[in-house]
């Protein structure tokens, strides 16, 4: 399944939806197909979606035609989201992981009052994580790349990692 990135009316990216919802979206006017900035034309996938009385090609990126206002909440801790904020990078000596590799550090160690929370926690390989121990990144000596961020909704997405990325898609979304 091909998913669609909406941007707000102004062009910021909101979020990832399927390519269901962004045919309905198109199909009620509340969106519209982008024109890639590379070719000007549509910017969609191959791939097309047939039902008895219509065949259009699915949506790769869409815009709103109205602007909403999303009313901003932290979302839940989760440790594949914090990978995917983090590039799946340690955030120390920048070595590219995977789920083998990769564990969550404490930039302040849960020993000493420290929170797993989006603020608080980056992606770490196994050698640097226990170097740290028990210490904060100033006390071993060992400077965080970036300063811990709440993710976007875009890191949300499994497909930041995966193939079907779509060029157009680059940009609106930085990508790891
Ligand atoms: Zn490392």
């Amino acid at each position: 399944m091909k998913r669609a990135l909406l941007l707000n009316s102004d062009y910021a990216p909101l979020h990832f939806v399927s390519d269901m919802d962004a045919i309905i979206l198109f199909y009620k006017g509340r969106a519209e197909v982008v024109a890639s900035l590379e070719t000007g034309l549509p910017s969609e996938w191959d791939e097309t979606f047939s039902s008895p009385s219509t065949s259009i090609r699915v949506p790769a990126t869409m815009r709103l035609l109205k602007r909403i206002n999303k009313r901003w909440k932290p979302p839940r801790f989760r440790k594949k989201v914090l990978f995917n904020r983090d590039g799946w990078r340690c955030q120390y000596c920048n070595t590219k992981l995977g789920w083998s590799t990769i564990e969550v550090e404490h930039v302040l160690p849960t020993s000493r009052g420290g929170q797993t929370s989006w603020l608080n926690c980056v992606a770490a390989c196994k050698p640097c994580n226990s170097r740290k121990d028990n210490r904060t990144p100033e006390e071993a000596g060992m400077p965080l790349r970036k300063k811990p961020a709440y993710p976007s909704s875009l890191h949300f997405w499994d497909a930041m990692r995966s193939d079907s990325w779509h060029p157009d898609w680059d940009h609106y979304v930085p990508r790891d």
